[in-house]
């Protein structure tokens, strides 16, 4: 590697592959990924914890100066997530922890409590970060900026095999109506909705395997650090 940062950007809606696809290509590239979504869900999480309404911000926003967020990586390149101390790695990824992340994102004081920590990540390394507003909030100078996305209905029957795996008993209609919520909300709120950035290339990997749409995310960061290098 080289001494000089390379920042990848990859934002879209939930399910479309960002987090898997962006973990592989930074694994290739010897990069961090940096999973945005963690961080929301641990501030769902203690929010629940806490027995407040996710959707107040009167009530969600004395809570974060008693906040201690932290992530770390696993050798394997999984992001582990921490609460006070406590690995909460596991405990972020309910349904009901992304309903509580989509709640509390809509949350300004909560987005900018966490917007230091997701710049800082990439000051101290070459990264792949994803989430809903990198390439336009986090990081507006990212060196490449994707907009990953899919069909609904593929990314529920993704998000639906993921859930089944970890023993979940959540059915399509569920999955679906949870996606076309979080959709919505996401998309629809004040605060940072999900959108592409201009100067994002869009990727649709609903006829793509896992495989291919990994090397066609994979193809536009070299290609980028080949321009990159060339200037
Ligand atoms: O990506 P993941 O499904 O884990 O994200 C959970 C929720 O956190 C999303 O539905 C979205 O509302 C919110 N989020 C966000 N901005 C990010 C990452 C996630 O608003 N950068």
């Amino acid at each position: 590697m080289s001494d000089k940062r390379f920042a990848v950007a990859i934002d879209g809606p939930a399910g479309a592959g960002k987090s898997t696809i962006a973990k592989a290509v930074a694994a290739r590239c010897g990069f961090v990924y940096v999973d945005t979504g963690a961080i929301y869900r641990t501030v769902g999480l203690a929010v629940r914890r806490a027995g407040a309404d996710p959707h107040d911000a009167a009530a969600v926003a004395p809570l974060l100066p008693g906040l201690e967020i932290r992530f770390d990586y696993s050798p394997d390149g999984s992001q582990r997530m921490y609460l006070n101390g406590e690995d909460v790695s596991g405990a972020i990824r309910s349904p009901e922890m992304s309903m509580y992340a989509s709640a509390v994102s809509a949350l300004p004081a909560v987005r900018a409590f966490l917007l230091d920590m997701q710049r800082e990540a990439a000051k101290v390394h070459s990264v792949v970060m994803d989430g809903r507003d990198i390439g336009t909030v986090v990081l507006p100078r990212a060196d490449l900026k994707v907009f990953l996305t899919a069909s609904r209905e593929a990314r529920a029957r993704r998000r639906l095999a993921e859930l089944a795996a970890k023993g979940d008993g959540s059915t399509f209609e569920q999955v679906a109506a949870d996606m076309a919520k979080r959709d919505h909300d996401d998309a629809s709120r004040a605060a940072a909705p999900l959108r592409a950035a201009e100067d994002a290339v869009t990727v649709d990997t609903s006829c793509m395997t896992l495989e291919e749409s990994i090397a066609a995310v994979y193809d536009l960061v070299r290609q980028r650090m080949g321009e990159k290098s060339g200037s």
